[in-house]
């Protein structure tokens, strides 16, 4: 078995050889959680409450979600900075979201073969596996096991995630900065 110095390296050597901009790893106990997050979701600016199974409210209460990610001991923690021609540049800003979740499942791929005691992957905005999630036609989740849910419908803290993995969360005008994390405990 591996220390734990040398599964964080092969983690953050993952996130980058895969594409992530920068790749860190810290302790689940230092991630800031909150429960207000839901309030945010709620407001609905992604258009996507109610309308994926890996957001809210289907994706569950927020209590239960940040206990279940605090259980957690360690979170690789990623990023993707990605230039946009300008800040109305939405052609830019979809595709540097999808190249994104390219990443996230990328990720969520390659981990599945490490030997880990239990994992949660969490990724930026709703599950991104179906181009149309199964959700707004109220069939069943069609890949359970692959469908990953996001930083916030889990209540954490974004802004100080960013802080405390040593990342910008705004990377400058005319770019776009997306975030996904892998839990882990060995
Ligand atoms: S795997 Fe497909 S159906 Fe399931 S939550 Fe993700 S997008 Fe929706």
């Amino acid at each position: 078995m591996d220390t734990q110095q040398e599964i964080n390296q092969r983690l953050i050597d993952l996130a980058l050889q895969l594409g992530a901009t920068k790749a860190s790893i810290v302790k689940v106990a230092n991630i800031t959680f909150s429960a207000d997050f839901r309030q945010l979701c709620e407001m609905n600016s992604c258009g996507l409450y109610g309308q994926c199974w890996m957001c809210p409210p289907d994706i569950g209460e927020i209590d239960q979600l940040m206990a279940q990610a605090q259980s957690f001991d360690w979170a690789l923690v990623y990023q993707t900075i990605r230039p946009l021609e300008d800040s109305f540049d939405i052609e830019g800003m979809l595709d540097a979201g999808d190249r994104h979740n390219a990443l996230v499942n990328n990720i969520r791929q390659h981990s599945s073969e490490l030997p880990f005691a239990k994992m949660l992957h969490l990724g930026s905005g709703g599950c991104s596996i179906c181009r149309r999630c199964a959700k707004r036609d109220q069939q069943p989740c069609r890949f359970p096991d692959q469908a990953v849910s996001s930083l916030e419908a889990y209540g954490v803290a974004v802004y100080e995630l960013a802080n405390l993995s040593g990342m910008k969360y705004i990377n400058g005008p005319n770019t776009v900065t997306y975030f996904g994390a892998l839990l882990f405990s060995l």
